[in-house]
């Protein structure tokens, strides 16, 4: 959608200097991170290069399928020396905060590579590689790495296609959220004349939920609080619910949004205290307002209409930082209907 800019020239510059590839995403990867590692690894392989994909942490089983497609390796300290000792660059997907990459991030120094990072969040927009395509209007990084691919003049095959439709579903909530435009949707018409089976990709993404993570969510939404006259959702999670139903973090995806559904709601927020004196913070927008700032200014980050950030502390000292933040920006809104769209 941007165009050849320098910076993907740039990138296209940087695969053109190396020849083996290590790529990596942020820590509990998503299906954008994953999506799009797995579709630039195909892509590099198909241009005769050597590529590992190593993260942080596990892949969740609703993405499993997608190492079929390309091995991706957890991290270990053994084998991250051993992949940063066989590659000669690095390509950092879906995160420009060096933090967020977790245990990978102490051996950029050491190892001295060569970093290219793409990603669409705005809150590190200057980024950490030498070379940085940051482009934060694309719905998702996967459609970075496909508008990339389609620069490069490689054909896009039936896999490339499935994993940059798993990138674009998730970040779009598949189709729904306010980053969907003109662009994502003709990705995804061009995506399906490759041959992929919608139903059969959003089936593989979606049906993952165990019984005790549908408990969980129904205790959790008994809970639900309503405030800001009505512009407001909040939900709690304890972390005596995450052990009962035997549950982690990652497994609250998808919780937050299931408020959005509410008339006249502006805003989402989930306090999810994983384990004890560690909330992990989501917060999401409807689409007027913009809630990005509230958790950048805490050090952690994310998009216009859903960011997050995690706080020590109990749930209580969380809502009291973000909470009055929150009071002030909807206090701020013109009533629904004649305020102008986010
Ligand atoms: P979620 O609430 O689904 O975890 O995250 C929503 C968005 O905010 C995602 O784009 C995610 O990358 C970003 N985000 C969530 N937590 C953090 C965080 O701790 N730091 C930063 N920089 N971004 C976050
Ligand atoms: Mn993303």
């Amino acid at each position: 959608m941007t165009g050849a800019t320098p910076e993907r020239r740039a990138f296209h510059e940087f695969l053109a200097r190396h020849r083996r590839f290590l790529l990596t995403t942020h820590i509990n990867p998503d299906g954008d991170g994953l999506g799009s590692e797995v579709a630039l690894a195909l892509w590099l392989r198909a241009s005769g290069r050597e590529v590992a994909v190593l993260n942080d942490s596990p892949v969740p089983a609703a993405f499993e399928f997608l190492t079929a497609l390309q091995a991706i390796q957890q991290f270990e300290p053994a084998l991250a020396e051993q992949r940063f000792e066989q590659a000669d660059a690095l390509i950092v997907l879906d995160t420009s905060n060096r933090q967020r990459v977790g245990r990978l991030s102490p051996l950029f120094d050491r190892h001295v590579i060569p970093i290219a990072v793409v990603d669409h969040h705005v809150s590190h927009a200057t980024g950490f590689g030498q070379v940085n395509v940051i482009e934060p209007e694309a719905s998702a990084t996967g459609e970075i790495v496909y508008d990339l691919i389609r620069e490069a003049g490689t054909p896009i095959t039936r896999e490339i296609a499935e994993a940059l439709y798993v990138a674009l579903i998730t970040d779009t909530g598949s189709f729904r959220f306010s980053n969907t435009d003109s662009h994502a949707h003709r990705m995804a018409a061009d995506l399906l004349g490759h041959g992929l089976d919608p139903q059969r990709l959003h089936i593989q993404v979606s049906a993952h939920a165990s019984a005790g993570r549908l408990r969980f969510f129904g205790e959790v939404l008994t809970r639900l609080e309503i405030l800001e006259e009505g512009r407001l959702a909040v939900l709690e999670a304890a972390p005596e619910q995450f052990e009962r139903h035997g549950l982690v973090g990652a497994d609250t995806d998808g919780l937050v949004d299931m408020p959005r559904s509410i008339a006249g709601l502006e805003v989402v927020a989930l306090f999810s205290e994983v384990e004890p004196g560690k909330v992990k913070v989501s917060l999401r927008s409807t689409g007027r307002v913009a809630i990005d700032q509230v958790c950048t200014r805490l050090g952690g980050g994310g998009h216009p209409h859903a960011a997050g950030v995690m706080l020590r502390g109990t749930r209580a000292d969380a809502r009291a930082r973000i909470l009055p933040e929150l009071h002030k920006i909807l206090a701020a809104l013109e009533p629904a209907g004649r305020g102008s769209a986010a």
